[in-house]
């Protein structure tokens, strides 16, 4: 049965009118930016309003957005161990040990060059080990470029991004942050965050897919992964994805100004959906319940679960979940988020990651439940447990 309840928004958020409009419109709008006659001149001024968009969610200035074909491909750029910078190129890549693969994967910094930096068993990075790396490596005139999230992926909890820049500033670093979940669904300023590069994803806001940014200070220089034409000041080339870049634009400036009604909403029905699933399965394990955590993410697995076998269960009841597990050439491998936190691989293989929107309604939450209710009951009674 296809799916019709949508609980599996950190894969990617069904496309907001605002953008799908916007989309339309640029899609009939002929003319090629750098182009300096009208038609240019009109997609111009789409890719233009969708960067002054794109700031205003992140407090950035506009001229210090880039367009991406994505978060993956802002995060590669972003970590560039040539940056130019008033403090110079960086000659370490610090990464947390529960960053998203197209961080963990180290950029253009060779292997020797990248560390990781463990979490605590909440899912937080280790602030404490940090520091020791940042000492250590102020000590041998080391300046290193740190890489830390905004909200993880797979649990949700919001990191210190603000006390890391203060930190590694202090020490004579650089930091980014992958924005990529956390932006749209927590207040989310460059400044306030104190970071040098940013990393936003349009289609985890509602816009589409295919297209991201990186955000960066205004005397930060990369070396631009794709040359050619002068796009992008010179920092990605190519022909601007019009009607990509207008609906990223749309959902960002719908996502910032919903905000305020969108993430209490989305709270409160994660609180029914956790409270649900403690009372259908008193021995559940909600990772980073402790911490504060995007209002939209909940992991959760229970002794003896199989997280394969649940997401295709609940797809069979017509209901997306996803697994904490990654799934990649039919293997799958418990997740490197869990692991980092020090989950027991028994229980982080039955990990499922169930994620809200805007759009995400009771009725959702009351299938969502149903669907647990009778695979929890099948799971107890394997183990001999009534349910
Ligand atoms: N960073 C994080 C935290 C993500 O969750 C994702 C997507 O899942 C990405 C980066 C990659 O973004 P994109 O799909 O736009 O390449």
């Amino acid at each position: 049965m296809a799916a019709h309840v949508y609980l599996d928004w950190n894969a990617t958020a069904p496309l907001r009118p605002e953008a799908r409009a916007a989309m339309g419109a640029a899609a009939d709008t002929v003319g090629n930016p750098s182009s300096v006659h009208a038609a240019g001149r009109a997609a111009r001024h789409l890719v233009e309003t969708a960067r002054v968009q794109v700031a205003a969610l992140v407090g950035a200035d506009p001229r210090d957005v880039i367009f991406t074909s994505g978060g993956t491909e802002a995060n590669v750029l972003a970590l560039d161990p040539a940056i130019e910078s008033e403090k110079g190129p960086a000659g370490r890549l610090l990464v947390s040990a529960i960053e998203h693969p197209s961080v963990r994967a180290g950029g253009r910094f060779l292997p020797h060059a990248r560390e990781e930096i463990p979490a605590t068993a909440s899912g937080v990075v280790d602030l404490a080990a940090l520091e020791r790396r940042l000492a250590a490596l102020a000590g041998e005139g080391i300046r290193p470029l740190v890489s830390v999230m905004l909200a993880n992926n797979e649990t949700g909890v919001i990191q210190p991004v603000s006390e890391v820049s203060r930190r590694v500033h202090a020490s004579g670093g650089l930091v980014h942050v992958d924005a990529v979940q956390g932006c749209g669904r927590i207040q989310t300023d460059f400044k306030e965050l104190g970071v040098d590069l940013l990393t936003v994803s349009s289609h985890k806001l509602g816009g589409p897919t295919g297209v991201g940014a990186l955000v960066k200070r205004a005397d930060v220089r990369l070396t631009p992964l794709i040359t050619g034409g002068g796009q992008e000041r010179n920092q990605r080339a190519g022909t601007e994805n019009v009607p990509g870049i207008a609906g990223f634009g749309a959902a960002a400036e719908a996502a910032r100004t919903n905000l305020s009604t969108e993430a209490p909403r989305m709270a409160a029905l994660r609180e029914e959906l956790e409270a649900g699933i403690r009372r259908i399965a008193p021995d559940a394990v909600i990772f980073g319940a402790d911490c504060d955590r995007l209002p939209n993410t909940t992991l959760f697995s229970v002794p003896g679960m199989k997280a394969e076998t649940a997401v295709i269960a609940f797809d069979l009841e017509g209901i997306a979940v996803s697994s904490g597990a990654a799934c990649s050439s039919g293997k799958v491998t418990p997740s490197h988020v869990l692991a980092a936190m020090g989950v027991p691989e028994a229980l982080a293989r039955g990990a499922i990651r169930v994620s809200l929107g805007y759009a995400s309604t009771e009725q959702d939450i009351s299938a969502f439940l149903a669907a647990w209710a009778k695979l929890a009951g099948a799971l107890y009674r394997e183990r001999g447990i009534a349910a």
